[in-house]
Formats: C-alpha cells, sequence, structure tokens
C-alpha cells in the first residue's frame, strides 16, 4: 500500500502505534448516511483502515475507531448525524482511548463543521469529502500527540487505486465521476462535494474488471450527474461510450447507473442503452417539479416538455423501461397549481416509483432566501396527496407484471427461505427458495403484485 507518501514502512509504524494505543489488533466501525456515493465513499475508507490492520465491528459499542460518514443534502439527514454523534459522549467517557472521527459531506459546511467542532469536543477527528486516502496520514498525527486534527480540504485529486472493503458480493458501487457544477437552486451538493471531476475510462475499466472477476453481477455506475461524465478529461470520452465499453467486458453482469440529470439525457445514451444487452432496462431521472415555473427557479435547465419528450423517446428505444425519478414537494412559492402539474406529470409518465422530497432550506443555497408562504401542513398534504396518486400508478403497473416470465438476480433477503430477485427493471421480486440460487440469473414466474413489490415463482 502507498497512501499520498506513506510507504510501507510508514504503515507499519502506524500499525504499532495503533497496537501501543489500544493494546490490541484495532476495530473500526464505520456507519454511513445517505446516499451510494457515501457508501461507496465508506468503502473505500474501509479498505484504507484495513490496510491499516483495522478489523470491523457490526455496532460502535466495541470498536476502537467510530466512523461517521454525513450527510448533508436535508436538514433531516443531518439531525440524525448530530443526535448520534451526541450518543457518543459516554461512550468516550468510557474509553478515553477511542478515536471518534466525522468525514463526508456536513463536514464541507463551514457552520456544521463548526457545530461539530464546538458542541462535541469529544470528536478527535474531522475531515472532508474524498479524503480516504488522507486517512494515514491523519492517524498518525492523532497517534503521535495532536489532540484533534481537522482536514477540511474539499475538491483535490481523485485517488486511484485505493484497497476497498466492499458492502457486499453481488453488487459493486462503481463512481465515475465526483462533484456536481449544476447548481440546483436548492442543492448543497455542488458546495460540499466540489467541482466535477471524471475517473479516467482506464481506472473505470479496471475496477470494472476487478468487480466481475470478484463474481460481482450487478455493477452500479455513480455520479451526481453521470450524463456529463467526460468533462475535463484529456482522453475524449462520454457517458454513453463508457456504457457501451462497460457492458463490452466479458461476463455475466447488469450495468445500472445513477443519476442522470435531464438536461444531458442524449438520445445517443438511450441509444447505447438499447443496445447494450448487459444494460438495465431502467432509468433514474429525477424531474423534480412538473411546473416550468418552478423548474426554472430551481435552475434545473429544462422544462416540462423536455422530461416528457425524453421519456417518450426512451420508451420508443425500449418498450420494456422501467422509469423512476425524485421529487420535490413545497419547493419557496409552489403553488396549488403548480403541484397539479407535478401531479399530472406523473399521471402522464407513470413512474414505476419515486424517490419522494419534502423541500428542505439549505443554507448557503440560493432557494434558502426565497420568501416561502407554504406551510408545512400544506406541504404534508400535497406529499400525502402525490403518494396516494404514485401508490395507484405502482399497483397498476406492478399488476402487468403478473403471469409473466423474466430473468432476475437472486440476491439474499432478511427473510428465511425467500430470496429476492432484481429484474432488469431493478423490480424486486420476493421467490420461496435457497440460497444455492444467490448470485445466479434465474427466470421467475410473477404470480402475485403489490404496491411495492412482486411476489413470484422459478420457472423451471
Ligand atoms: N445528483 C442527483 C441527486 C442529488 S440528491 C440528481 O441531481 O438527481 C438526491 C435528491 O435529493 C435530489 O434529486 C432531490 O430530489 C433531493 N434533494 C436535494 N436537495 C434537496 C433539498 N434541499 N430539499 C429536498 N430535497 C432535496
Ligand atoms: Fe444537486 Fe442538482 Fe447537482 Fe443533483 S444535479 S447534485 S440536485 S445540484
Amino acid at each position: 500500500m502507498n497512501f499520498s507518501g506513506f510507504d510501507e514502512e510508514n504503515i507499519n509504524e502506524i500499525k504499532a502505534l495503533l497496537r501501543e494505543r489500544f493494546g490490541h489488533s484495532p476495530t473500526a466501525f464505520v456507519r454511513t448516511f445517505g446516499c451510494q456515493q457515501n457508501v461507496s465513499d465508506s468503502e473505500r475508507l474501509r479498505g484504507v483502515l484495513a490496510g491499516l490492520g483495522f478489523g470491523f465491528t457490526q455496532s460502535y459499542d466495541s470498536a476502537d475507531f467510530i466512523l461517521f460518514n454525513t450527510c448533508a443534502v436535508r436538514a433531516h439527514a443531518e439531525d440524525r448525524v448530530y443526535g448520534q454523534i451526541g450518543a457518543l459522549k459516554a461512550y468516550k467517557k468510557a474509553r478515553k482511548n477511542a478515536i471518534i472521527a466525522v468525514c463526508g459531506c456536513m463536514t464541507q459546511q463551514s457552520a456544521a463543521a463548526k457545530k461539530i467542532r464546538e458542541t462535541f469536543p469529544f470528536v478527535d477527528l474531522i475531515f472532508g469529502v474524498n479524503a480516504a486516502h488522507l486517512l494515514p496520514k491523519m492517524l498518525c498525527e492523532l497517534l503521535t500527540g495532536s489532540e484533534r486534527v481537522f482536514n477540511l480540504q474539499a475538491d483535490g485529486e481523485i485517488a486511484e487505486g485505493l484497497p476497498i472493503n466492499r458492502d457486499g458480493d453481488l453488487r459493486g458501487w462503481l463512481p465515475v465521476m465526483y462533484g456536481c457544477d449544476n447548481f440546483c437552486s436548492y442543492c448543497v451538493v455542488p458546495y460540499v462535494r466540489g467541482r466535477e471531476r471524471s475517473r479516467r475510462q482506464k481506472d473505470i475499466l479496471r475496477e470494472a474488471e476487478d468487480l466481475i472477476q470478484a463474481g460481482f453481477k450487478d455493477i452500479v455506475l455513480l455520479g451526481q450527474n453521470v450524463n456529463s461524465y467526460g468533462k475535463g478529461l484529456t482522453e475524449p470520452a462520454d457517458f454513453a461510450g463508457l456504457l457501451r465499453r462497460v457492458c463490452a467486458l466479458p461476463g455475466e453482469f447488469t450495468v445500472r447507473f445513477m443519476t442522470s440529470h435531464p438536461k444531458d439525457c442524449t438520445r445517443d445514451l438511450l441509444l447505447a442503452m438499447s443496445e447494450c444487452e448487459k444494460a438495465a432496462r431502467h432509468l433514474h431521472l429525477p424531474f423534480q417539479s412538473g411546473s416550468d415555473r418552478i423548474l426554472a427557479a430551481m435552475n434545473r435547465g429544462y422544462g416540462r416538455e423536455h422530461y416528457i419528450s425524453l421519456i417518450s423517446a426512451a420508451r420508443e428505444f425500449m418498450p420494456d423501461l422501467a422509469v423512476t425519478g425524485d421529487v420535490i414537494v413545497g419547493f419557496p412559492g409552489e403553488t396549488e397549481e403548480d403541484f397539479l402539474g407535478t401531479l399530472s406529470l406523473i399521471k402522464e409518465v407513470e413512474f414505476n416509483s419515486l424517490y419522494t422530497f419534502i423541500y428542505s432550506p439549505r443554507e448557503g443555497t440560493p432557494a434558502a432566501k426565497l420568501p416561502d408562504h407554504v406551510t408545512h401542513l400544506e406541504k404534508t398534504e400535497r406529499m400525502a396527496r402525490l403518494l396516494r396518486l404514485q401508490e395507484e400508478i405502482a399497483a397498476r403497473k406492478n399488476e402487468m407484471f403478473v403471469g409473466k416470465t423474466v430473468r432476475a438476480l437472486c440476491e439474499k433477503s432478511e427473510k428465511d427461505g425467500i430470496i429476492t430477485a432484481r429484474t432488469g427493471q431493478n423490480q424486486m421480486i420476493e421467490v420461496p427458495g435457497g440460497w444455492e440460487h444467490v448470485g445466479k440469473f434465474e427466470r421467475v414466474t410473477v404470480t402475485a403484485s403489490g404496491n411495492y413489490l412482486l411476489k413470484g415463482e422459478f420457472a423451471n
């Protein structure tokens, strides 16, 4: 291993310092809040920790090193993090040697970083996003006398070649780009994750090959805005081309991606999806609102007609395509008429499922300064109406699967004797069966449907 100037000898020194501090091989607990990008970042943080000799625990109550990888996208996510950091006070009091660290999106906002620093003096280490490669250096400082270490650099180079300690063994998160340049007016991501940077194709393809070799079957290409992949790279590259190249790798696997942005989603990408057998028949395309007035205030860069025509084009290329989206209810100034525009878009598109959010003002974003006369009650009522509509649509769409036989990847489930099978449309089917199916693509006949889940049996 070699991290930002740390060679084998330095790593061994850190290992010795850790053993000295704890009196045994150290253990770590990493809790991840927020999106898949954070899940992927945590896999790299754990990889580096494993390289330093850490084993992992399932809860914090026996760990020597506790790391919270945080999310800042909505106030609710932040409040959960504050609550959980607060709960560690007693732990640190009882185990003075334990190291408590907080990293990720929250720490990149100066107000939140200040609050963590001042309200929780028992937090030893605070660092930003994309800093896994700096962990050995920061730990070293802490172990050799620094009382607390703060390292809040944003942006930065993409560190390649870090060890990865993955969450599962079937679904592999594969980041293709970091950061976001879109500055949607409500969103904190561009401020906390910095400017868009794409990974080189050869690094992405190498990681995809590693995943396939290790038996991963469900590869998910990740980025805040995968459609603008390639910007700033010296070699010419775009996302449609990247998707084709990943799908062309030998092996039995499917490729999904998230998130796409409607303003950059090209016909070429839809064509690439339709032509690649391994590309899942699933498009996650957030629309956020069905009102042109609100979309403009959100700085989304497209209108509702553009969104609807993209979905029509996608369905022309792939009639069996599943479409999901993100929507925000209660953006400042959203009138009943604007909201009815959102409902009518949902009716027109007929999403398979939706990720729904009540608008949460984020300090430092332009939308947070807008006057907002929509009451919280109105927002929750609108959300309830939206959810009722979406449930009806999903139930109707799910019913259409009953009687069909589909190819699906079998995964473990929480329930005894039940496998969950994921279709190419990212639809989950509960199937009675043993774990011998796990990791295999099987044919499943759908026997019953609900709002969220389908039920089925293995076809002979
Ligand atoms: N980069 C992705 C996802 C970003 S965050 C994209 O652009 O689609 C995931 C979702 O959270 C967003 O799509 C949006 O629907 C929601 N979101 C972001 N900021 C929000 C805020 N301030 N309040 C409520 N929802 C928000
Ligand atoms: Fe946020 Fe918009 Fe960037 Fe998505 S595209 S991360 S919503 S600024």
